[in-house]
Order: structure tokens, then sequence, then C-alpha cells
């Protein structure tokens, strides 16, 4: 009978096959407190024991339609990984007995830090776009994440330098809003703009992704 180390790493196999692509594991009580949740001053996961599965899909800017929102819907992009993640939570279920779950996107609604459990999951690190630069991919990727009840083996993350280093910031000055101006990224600035796009009324939202699309996405 397989161990719990042995069935997240065939999770993570799995993820990728039902077509994911990048997945990777932490454990539910590091993401408690996690650098976000300390920062909003808000618990950063509601369980605090079990495994976070982060999955991951490759947003590629020439397939745009993956990340226009509509009110009630998301994104397709997110419905997609919460496919996946459904079913990946039901083969655990069923293949392994181990109880498992889609969380919610949201953290008000259960969710949890995405980009925070990405780079504990060391599937990338934060970038000064303050997205999460994926080898390959770079920031162009997003997540959703399965909870399951198996203890995540602990293992401390490989040092490595950050991916913005050398980088002369194009998403810096790529930003309509002016959100990386003090040198640091500003939330308020960019949900301003995101405020607007929203009272236009039209749908679906074709979000501001100038960050994102302009950032050379080394790791
Ligand atoms: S554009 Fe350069 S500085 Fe900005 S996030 Fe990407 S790698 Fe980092
Ligand atoms: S998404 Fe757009 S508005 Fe927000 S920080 Fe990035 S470039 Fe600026």
């Amino acid at each position: 009978m397989p161990d719990d180390r042995e069935i997240i790493s065939a999770a993570l196999e799995k993820a990728r096959e039902l077509g994911a692509d990048l997945a990777g594991a932490v454990a539910a009580a590091g993401l408690v407190d996690c650098p976000s949740a300390i920062a909003d001053g808000h618990r950063g996961s509601q369980a605090d024991r079990g495994t976070y599965i982060v999955l991951g899909l490759h947003h590629d800017p020439e397939r745009p339609e993956l990340d226009l929102w509509e009110a009630g819907r998301g994104t397709p992009g997110d419905r997609i990984l919460a496919g996946v993640g459904k079913a990946l939570a039901r083969w655990l279920e069923e293949e392994h007995g181990v109880r498992s779950r889609l969380i919610p996107y949201r953290l008000q609604e259960g969710g949890i830090y995405l980009k925070d459990a990405a780079c504990m999951a060391d599937l990338g690190r934060i970038g000064r776009n303050n997205l999460v630069i994926v080898p390959r991919h770079g920031p162009r990727v997003r997540f959703r994440a399965v909870w399951t009840d198996l203890e995540c083996p602990g293992r401390a993350l490989p040092e490595r330098e950050s991916p913005c280093e050398g980088c002369e910031a194009p998403c810096a000055r790529a930003c309509p809003m002016g959100s990386f101006r003090t040198g640091r990224y500003s939330r308020e600035r960019c949900l301003a703009r995101l405020d607007v796009d929203k009272a236009t009324g039209r749908e679906p939202i074709d979000h501001c992704r100038a960050c994102e699309l302009s950032c050379p996405g080394r790791e």
C-alpha cells in the first residue's frame, strides 16, 4: 500500500495527465500564516492539516480567450483548472480512499493565497510584477488548488536568485496605472483599473495583463 508521499507524487503526475501544465504540493499548515496572510492580517488557510495540490495552467498569449472574465462564470481558463481539480479530487478518493476536494478560488469562500502556495510548492518565484514567474511559462500561468487529507513531507526550498535579476523591468513601464511607481506593487492602483473595466458593463472583460505580457519571464 502506497504511503502519503507516494500518493502525492502519483497525484502530481495524475494532475498533469488530466490537463494541468504544472502541479506541486505544499503542507496546509504552512499556508495558515504564509507571507500574504501575515501582510493582510487574514488566516491563509482554513485547513491546518493535509496537503494542497497546486495546479497551474499556462495562459498562452496566443489564446487570450482563456482569460476573458464573466460575472458568475469567471474565466474559461479557471473553469478548465476547476475541472482538472474536481477530476483529481475524485481520483484521489476513488483510487486511494483519501478525502479530497477542489477548494474555492476566493479566500473569503475558503480559498488560499494561491501565489504563495505556488511558490511554497516550488513551482516558481514572485517577480517584481507581483506574479509567480514559472520556468518556461514566465508569469503567464493561473492557479487553483485541491485539498487532500495526506501529510506532505516537509522540505526546504532551494535557494534561488530572484527571477528579476538583471531585468530592466518592462513590467513596471507597461503598467497604465503606475502600480509600480514606488518600486513596490500597489494593489490599490491595480484594483482601480479592474473597477474601471467592470464599470463599463461590457462582458466578457478583457482584464489588463500588461505587466504579465511584457515580462520576458525568466527563472
Ligand atoms: S519584467 Fe523583469 S522585472 Fe518585471 S517581473 Fe518580469 S522578470 Fe521581473
Ligand atoms: S494588471 Fe495592469 S493595472 Fe494591474 S499592475 Fe499589471 S499592468 Fe498594472
